[in-house]
């Protein structure tokens, strides 16, 4: 049974595609500790992908999944506890913010929601209605309140 601390993190990201992954790197390296709730679907979807040969620093190109097994690593050396379990429930009403998975509950002082198109459809939130977050105004979303989470 994991203990009250082991379940608040300063900075809580959901999703481990590129977008994840970069968040989490920045906030590893600030000493935040964060906590990535990555969703079975880990890596995102360059996963889905062969040779990816737009990147910079990979002249002959690397395969999508090399990449992501890469930016795991660099994340999870600065720190990042990563999870790969699917986020879902939120309740951001108040601080601080929590978020579930099918097995535990975090409390996190800040959310980053990177899941790109993959929108988050949450079952239930504080005040028990479905929601669905519009992941391409997530970052607004979060710090603009609840109120900009749009109601399905
Ligand atoms: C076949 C293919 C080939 C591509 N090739 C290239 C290429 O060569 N070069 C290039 O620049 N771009 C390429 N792209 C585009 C690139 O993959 C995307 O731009 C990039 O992955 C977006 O990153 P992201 O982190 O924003 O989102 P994603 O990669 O979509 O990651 C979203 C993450 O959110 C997670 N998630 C969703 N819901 C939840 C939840 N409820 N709880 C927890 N986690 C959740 C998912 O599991 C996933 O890990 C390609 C895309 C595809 C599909």
């Amino acid at each position: 049974m994991a203990t009250q601390d082991e379940n608040h993190t300063k900075v809580l990201i959901i999703g481990s595609g590129p977008a994840g992954y970069t968040a989490a790197i920045y906030a590893g390296r600030a000493q935040l500790e964060p906590v990535m709730i990555g969703g079975v679907a880990f890596g995102g979807q360059l996963m889905l992908t062969t040779d990816v040969e737009n990147y910079p620093g990979f002249p002959d190109g690397i395969t999508g999944p090399e990449m992501m097994e890469l930016f795991q690593k660099q994340a999870e050396r600065f720190g990042t506890r990563l999870l790969l379990e699917d986020a879902t429930k939120v309740d951001f009403s108040e601080r601080p913010f929590r978020v579930s998975t099918a097995d535990r509950d975090f409390t996190a002082d800040a959310v980053l929601i990177s899941t790109d198109h993959s929108c988050i459809d949450y079952a239930e939130t504080v005040a028990g209605a479905p929601l669905v977050v519009d992941t391409r105004n997530a970052t607004k979303n979060v710090t603009e309140g609840r109120e900009k989470i749009v109601k399905a």
